[in-house]
């Protein structure tokens, strides 16, 4: 269920709205609305109609306070009490590690924690080669052949995806989880016209009939905002443009109203104009559904338009990850700053593009400790040897780097945990 919308919906409006079984009668709902309010009387000592009240907030007076209100109200908790970090979330991914078949096996991501909120839109950034597409398809469960997840935990909507059956995620590829690839050209089947491939998806998940599913892939092409949307169901791939091409490719990812959408580099094969576009489309899609958005890129200005939090990879590990604030703001890993220092500027117009040395270690070539080790200037006799772990750094920031941890303990006051840490989940 959404939370209410900032001064739109007070707490109590949202929480009637919920239909509660108790409250189906009208004097069951006035009993209902006087116990909230007695409950906020109590718990935050003072009306609050008139303001939003998150459960948080109740959650956060006094113990013995909150005790005396709840013992009084039998019920009441059902909606008083914060959901659990687990109820939250939509995507929990907890040390994934996938290898690749060979001689001998090649780890190609590992020891990935991160975690996706119903709304929210992570952006994965790195360059090419860091996993993160490997990561989208493994989520997916379109991981190429002679790979396999080997070690990990993917949990969707608190059901543990790693447990199922081929079938059971074939079920939720398309329904729940929808996908949008870089290049909409080679993605789209090229003998079948844009109608035959969006009514596909509906007949096959949804059951819809021949009619109904022309009428929905109208609505769907008229929501991505493409033209003509009759015409179009008619025309083959090959007589649209990219920018088209990628719209429709949003229309069939949206067709079955999936909860999480991965978009892989969804603008890379696109001009610049028709990028805001369709970064608009996906704001607007996220702010209207609720609709959670893994954002893959290598490009961070694009991340940064439109993602709530970012997780930066690197040769197969997140080694930095935060908010956007906190890794614009305060970038900790070498690598992250490095990324943000090639961002093009017209302010640097006469300055050489920044470039970071060197390039990602093949996966033959990663060695025991930090896989930037090559390319970093703070790098450390400790760094070749020992492998770094994802340190909190205080809010919602992350890094795997000895150098940045030292300097994240020092510069926020704070004592990092020792283990690795999902953002997100605590
Ligand atoms: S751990 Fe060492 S080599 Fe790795 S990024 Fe940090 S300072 Fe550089």
């Amino acid at each position: 269920m959404q939370k209410p919308e900032a001064n739109k919906q007070t707490w109590m409006e949202y929480e009637r709205n919920k239909q509660l079984p108790f409250a189906k009668e009208e004097n069951e709902q006035e009993l209902y609305d006087s116990t909230v309010q007695r409950l906020l009387k109590q718990t935050v000592g003072g009306n609050r109609q008139d303001t939003i009240v998150k459960p948080n907030e109740l959650w956060g007076a006094p113990h013995i306070q909150q005790e005396q209100a709840f013992s009084d109200l039998n019920y009441v908790d059902q909606f008083a009490q914060p959901a659990s970090a687990a109820e939250e979330l939509l995507l929990d991914i907890r040390g994934l590690e996938v290898q690749l078949q060979a001689k001998k096996p090649l780890t190609v991501i590992d020891s990935i924690d991160l975690t996706v909120k119903q709304g929210e839109i992570i952006g994965i950034v790195g360059e090419s080669g860091c996993g993160k597409s490997v990561l989208s398809l493994s989520i997916m469960g379109l991981l190429a052949d002679g790979m396999h997840i080997q070690d990990g935990e993917i949990w969707y909507q608190s059901r543990p995806m790693h447990q199922f059956t081929a079938e059971q995620v074939r079920r939720l590829r398309g329904k729940e989880l929808a996908m949008i690839f870089q290049d909409p050209l080679t993605s789209l089947n090229p003998s079948l016209t844009i109608g035959q491939q969006l009514t596909e998806m509906l007949r096959r998940h949804l059951r819809f009939e021949k009619q109904q599913a022309n009428r929905e892939a109208i609505r769907l092409l008229q929501r991505v905002e493409l033209p003509r949307p009759e015409a179009l169901l008619k025309a083959y791939p090959h007589q649209l443009s990219g920018g088209m091409r990628q719209r429709v490719m949003i229309a069939i990812a949206l067709s079955c109203g999936p909860k999480l959408l991965i978009a892989d580099e969804p603008t890379t094969a696109l001009d610049v104009t028709i990028q805001a576009d369709i970064l608009d489309l996906l704001r607007q899609i996220r702010d209207e559904d609720q609709t959670s958005i893994l954002l893959v890129s290598h490009d961070l200005g694009v991340i940064a338009e439109l993602c709530d939090r970012i997780a930066v990879m690197y040769a197969g590990q997140i080694v930095e990850q935060g908010t956007v604030d906190e890794l614009f703001d305060s970038p900790k890993h070498p690598y992250t700053e490095g990324l943000l220092k090639s961002i093009p500027s017209p302010a640097k117009k006469h300055e050489r593009l920044y470039a970071i040395p060197g390039v990602v270690p093949a996966l033959h070539e990663r060695g025991e400790g930090c896989r930037f080790y090559s390319r970093c200037h703070l790098a450390s006799d400790i760094c070749l040897k020992h492998q770094p772990a994802l340190i909190g750094l205080g809010g919602q920031h992350a890094v795997r780097c000895f150098a940045a941890e030292q300097e994240g303990r020092i510069s926020n006051g704070v004592s990092a945990p020792a283990t690795s840490t999902a953002i997100g989940r605590n």
